[in-house]
């Protein structure tokens, strides 16, 4: 375990209060007040108790009594209340702690650049993080829960500190009981009862750091082999037919393998409270055996006895508190200090500023100059010096075998990723300089692999919760979902998919991609921008996209990716990638002429199915 200097914990600690604070408001101040009353409220009781006997042995004054019995009565009242409030509050705040940790992380991945999204490193990081956080509240959950315990041992220490003052200089008048060894051995039998704990904590957490590193490997395997692969239906007609459960077997025996070396790894960590337990009690025995002494000899009364006892063995817990929080507070500054490596990782995309221009004409014009892109950790360019600009409401396919670099083109124009050279200008203006979220309202996208949720059929069309129901409507009959919208039991409101209940409806692949353009639609930017979006479609539904083409576009700049080429008749301009390079520009009907082209084979390799008799 990598040690942290006291420096450095403080302010990983005053930060993690900070993110307490902004994400899990009241939390730590109602635990810490809690704990402040039931820490308290014993020692009051300790010291009503002995009053009260003290009185009932010495003085027998009835009022004196019936004032310390309504004082205890009255105190233990207002303590249980409190308690019972601040505890309801806590709870309900600790059980919500977990959501809005969620917060945090999402908070988090909605503002990291795209492609660090598919970091291995980043999503590691991300992971460690948050899994640590989830199961055993590493980090922040420890935060608040060390919180308590500061403020218990703080009361332990101050409130048996006060209790027991008298004790050490009370008399006896019999010099081997008044002697002030016995107050060295008892501070010092307190002390070691805290040290030992201490080490045992250190101990346990060394063992318990090394155990955390492989929680990912351990979460991420149970959650594919053990749940997904059988659970998610998508996956599971490939798992029966390929009998992929084999595979999953295997996987999760090595993950039973491991939970036993973790059993032995569980016991180890056993061991070492246990040892301080040992310490602990002969500690205890050690005070009870002055208070008894120095009562044998006649230094005190029976009711001081209560008094010094109760406190001594506080004394004791608050020392061994105290102790406990100083070793352990580096283990979770070390979780938090992951957490915030995680948290800190910049944002570099979202630097620019500058506004882009509104505009009713929807003049915008895009212009890719000498543009190459490599994926982060790939060996060789998918994109290498593209020159293209897109004209103001033109129609524009761009078309290209598998892996050519079509899609990584629109994702540049998205700004998912940035060019590793070149540059992309927007109006005459380098997109990286504009507002990220300005910049990206221009372009209403369908990617090959859109996703929809399970929301309602409205939300997913409008993106968001209260929307334009009429609009929402217009759109998805354009898309071509007219019918199937009127058959949905709720219209717009209906659920798509089961996952949060009986009544979603399942759609199928040409449904939800008619959907998906719907949604395109209704954000009614003005580039769109259709990545293969008939590709689930049947040729019927396929036809009515195309013919309907112009009428979807609108005058909007649109961009439009498909392997069938019949589709590129009724764009303007053809661009034909290869190999990552624009090999070749111009209209469908000059470019299939040109008979040493790329365009010129692929569409004869599609059009001699069409041709050719069997
Ligand atoms: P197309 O859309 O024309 O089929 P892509 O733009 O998706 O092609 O891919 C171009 C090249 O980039 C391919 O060689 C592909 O393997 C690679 N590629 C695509 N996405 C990634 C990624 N996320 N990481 C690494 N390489 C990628």
């Amino acid at each position: 375990m990598s040690r942290m200097r006291v420096r450095e914990r403080f302010a990983v600690t005053v930060r993690g209060f900070g993110i307490l604070k902004k994400y899990c408001p009241g939390l730590v101040r109602d635990k810490a007040l809690y704990e402040l009353i039931n820490s308290l409220q014993p020692f009051v009781s300790v010291w009503f108790s002995a009053r009260i006997i003290d009185e009932i042995i010495l003085g027998r004054r009835v009022e004196v009594l019936a004032a310390y019995v309504a004082g205890i009565v009255l105190i233990n009242f207002l303590g249980a209340v409190c308690k019972g409030i601040l505890k309801r509050l806590g709870d309900e705040k600790e059980a919500l702690m977990w959501c809005w940790f969620g917060k945090i992380f999402s908070d988090k991945q909605m503002s990291l650049d795209f492609e660090d999204l598919e970091d291995a490193g980043i999503r590691h990081q991300r992971q460690e993080a948050e899994e640590n956080l989830y199961m055993f509240g590493n980090g922040l959950g420890q935060l608040v829960w060390g919180t308590a315990v500061l403020v218990r041992a703080g009361i332990n220490l101050a409130a048996s500190l006060f209790l027991t003052g008298t004790l050490f200089f009370s008399r006896s008048g019999n010099a081997a009981a008044d002697s002030p060894l016995w107050v060295a051995a008892v501070l010092l039998c307190i002390l070691a009862g805290g040290i030992c704990n201490s080490r045992a904590t250190i101990k346990e957490n060394e063992i318990f750091m090394e155990w955390c590193k492989g929680t990912v490997w351990f979460n991420r395997t149970f959650m594919f082999f053990g749940k997904e692969l059988y659970m998610n239906p998508e996956r599971a007609k490939d798992v029966r037919i390929y009998e992929q459960s084999v595979l999953a077997k295997r996987e999760l025996d090595k993950l039973i393998r491991r939970n036993r070396e973790n059993q032995r790894d569980n016991f180890r960590m056993a061991l070492f409270p246990g040892a301080a337990s040992v310490v602990i009690g002969l500690a205890n025995g050690a005070c009870y055996l002055y208070v008894v002494i120095k009562a044998f000899f006649g230094a005190f009364g029976v009711g001081s006895i209560v008094q010094y006892v109760a406190a001594l063995s506080r004394l004791g817990e608050g020392v061994q508190e105290f102790m406990y929080l100083l070793s352990d507070n580096e283990m979770y500054c070390l979780h938090l200090r992951k957490l915030f490596e995680y948290l800190d990782l910049p944002n570099r995309r979202y630097q620019g500023s500058l506004t882009v221009e509104k505009r009713d004409d929807i003049e915008y014009d895009i212009e890719f100059c000498d543009v190459s892109f490599r994926y982060p950790g790939a060996d060789k360019d998918a994109l290498s010096h593209v020159n293209l600009k897109f004209r103001i409401g033109e129609k524009l396919a761009v078309v290209g075998r598998n892996g050519s670099g079509k899609t990584t083109l629109i994702k540049l124009l998205c700004r998912l990723y940035d060019p590793t050279q070149g540059e992309i200008f927007l109006n005459g203006v380098e997109i990286r300089k504009y507002d990220y979220d300005e910049y990206i309202a221009l372009f209403s996208v369908v990617f090959q692999d859109f996703k929809l949720f399970s929301f309602t059929l409205g939300q997913n069309v409008a993106a968001g919760v209260k929307y334009d129901r009429a609009r929402a409507r217009e759109c998805l009959i354009k898309a071509g979902m007219g019918e199937r919208l009127e058959e949905m039991p709720r219209g717009l409101d209906t659920c798509l998919y089961r996952d949060f209940g009986e009544n979603g409806v399942e759609i199928s692949g040409g449904e939800a991609q008619k959907t998906a353009l719907a949604r395109a639609l209704y954000k009614d930017a003005p580039f769109m921008i259709l990545d293969e979006p008939t590709a689930a479609l049947d040729p019927v539904a396929e036809y009515e996209v195309y013919s309907k083409f112009n009428e979807i576009a609108g005058d909007r700049t649109a961009v439009y990716i498909s392997h069938r080429l019949a589709s590129y008749r009724f764009c303007d301009t053809v661009a034909v990638f290869d190999k990552g390079h624009l090999v070749q520009k111009g209209s469908h009907d000059e470019l299939v002429l040109e008979e040493d082209g790329m365009y010129y084979q692929l569409w004869h390799a599609q059009a001699q199915y069409y041709t050719h008799r069997g």
